[in-house]
């Protein structure tokens, strides 16, 4: 996996390939979020950042084989960077 060109959903941090982008309002490629993050120009879910790592830790962890404190101390230091949770 080459993580540099790489496109990581800037909602939950996922990493993207081509079919996993969300949609715009016109149905067009989103290319700042995953489809489960959004979807027709929305966010799918009304999270906060805190939420967002709850909900996404357990799945980090599988995904990656980190334990559960690995993958949420990874998700403390990524997900403020992300666009969604910068402001
Ligand atoms: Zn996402």
């Amino acid at each position: 996996m080459n993580f540099e060109n790489m496109n990581f959903c800037q909602s939950c941090a996922m990493p993207m390939n081509d079919e996993d982008h969300g949609t715009e309002k016109d149905g067009s490629k989103c290319e700042d979020y995953c489809k489960y993050c959004y979807q027709n120009g929305e966010f799918t879910s009304d999270v906060n950042m805190e939420e967002m790592i709850d909900f996404c830790v357990p799945k980090t962890a599988q995904a990656t084989g980190m334990s559960e404190e690995e993958a949420r101390k990874m998700s403390e230091e990524v997900f403020p960077k992300l666009k969604r949770w910068m402001e």
